[in-house]
């Protein structure tokens, strides 16, 4: 069988899809750079996914096919919103930021999240009576980020969760056994902690190995978690 080999065909460098190459290609739409800068426009004009497929003048079939070439694409995608709004409001930094504010619906998210959590241990510990065996979460989307505690300013891996296909973003306290697991195995300093300020019982939490402050505030690891996809921060996806 002949290999394919992948060749740049030409590279796109916006706000959301910094210098980003795309595959060259004889029959696929983005041959024509025009469809693909319309798209993209329409992307950073917070248009949704049909109404850039639109613009563009591609079927959500063509937009499969041009994912499976560029997987990374999607993901640049849905974080487009954040990045604009990161710009907009020139920040380059962290500590740059205002105190950080959460919206009553992002917090209303966190609360029910929490509430379910709460019952979902519940739940397992009914089941583990009878059973004597817990069963696992089901695995969710773990993200490792580097980034400067906000206290020592010195470096932390820092995890968090979620659902790879929306932006709820919480903290090591939902986590469950396996998750905590697999994110210290790829060097999150997570810790068993009191009762503080926000979690008013003993919680998992990123803790900095340096100076010991726990991060467990809801809104820093959303800050976190934007500020590494908007890329001040390496990060690592686990799936
Ligand atoms: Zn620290």
């Amino acid at each position: 069988m002949k290999k394919w080999v992948r060749k740049t065909g030409y590279v796109v460098d916006t706000i959301c899809f910094p210098n980003v190459e795309i595959m060259k290609t004889e029959r696929g739409w983005w041959k024509d750079r025009a469809k693909l800068d319309r798209f993209i426009g329409a992307t950073q004009a917070d248009k949704n996914l049909k109404t850039a497929c639109a613009e563009a003048g591609i079927t959500r079939k063509e937009w499969r096919h041009f994912v499976n070439v560029h997987p990374s694409f999607p993901h640049l995608r849905r974080n487009c919103k954040w990045v604009i709004a990161h710009k907009a409001h020139n920040i380059t930094s962290i500590f740059d930021l205002p105190p950080p504010k959460i919206s009553k619906q992002k917090l209303a998210i966190f609360k029910k999240r929490f509430q379910e959590h709460e019952e979902e241990e519940a739940r397992i510990r009914r089941e583990k009576k009878i059973q004597k065996l817990r069963q696992p979460l089901p695995p969710l989307d773990i993200v490792i980020i580097t980034a400067p505690c906000d206290h020592c300013r010195e470096n932390v891996k820092i995890a968090t969760a979620g659902n790879a296909h929306d932006d709820t973003r919480f903290g090591p306290e939902y986590f469950s056994k396996y998750e905590i697991n697999t994110a210290k195995k790829h060097g999150a300093h997570l810790q068993r902690v009191l009762a503080t300020d926000n979690i008013q019982k003993p919680h998992w939490a990123n803790v900095c190995w340096r100076c010991q402050k726990v991060i467990d505030l809801p809104t820093r690891i959303w800050k976190y978690n934007c500020d590494a996809m908007f890329g001040l921060y390496e990060y690592e996806r686990i799936h």
